[in-house]
């Protein structure tokens, strides 16, 4: 598969410092920041500073450091804002037209701090 990857989109633009953020950690590999409109108590976002359009393309392409840098970061963050265990939270990522994907670089909500809605639609 071949990803095009739009160096201009707002994710890119907060990687390269042009927009502010509300950064939460910041790894070699990986970025998490608030959600400028939060959905839940806790709406945090979790992007790889590389540059991959979605969860297929970084799956497929990132190296193993970046991956596991990412995961391990999203795993800090879950534990640090305390939604582990009995709390809980939901991680999500939309791709594409069918997913309503607004912001063409990869990136997982994580949503907590209150009980979410189910998944229908
Ligand atoms: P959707 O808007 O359907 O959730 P995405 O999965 O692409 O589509 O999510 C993009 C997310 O990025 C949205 O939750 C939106 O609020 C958030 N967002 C957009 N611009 C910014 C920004 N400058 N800073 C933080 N979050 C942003």
């Amino acid at each position: 598969m071949a990803y095009t990857y739009d160096p201009q989109n707002i994710f890119a633009r907060i990687l390269r410092g042009e927009i502010p953020n509300k950064t939460v950690v910041e790894t070699a590999h990986t970025l998490v920041f608030h959600d400028i409109h939060p959905h839940a108590p806790v709406h945090v976002l979790a992007i790889p500073k590389g540059a991959y359009v979605n969860f297929d393309h970084f799956a497929a392409e990132a190296s193993a450091e970046e991956i596991v840098d990412f995961h391990r970061t999203v795993a800090q963050v879950i534990v640090d804002l305390g939604l582990s265990g009995e709390a809980g939270y939901r991680g999500i990522t939309n791709a594409g037209k069918a997913g309503l994907q607004e912001v063409p670089h990869y990136h997982m909500h994580i949503l907590g701090g209150r009980v979410l809605g189910r998944l229908v639609d």
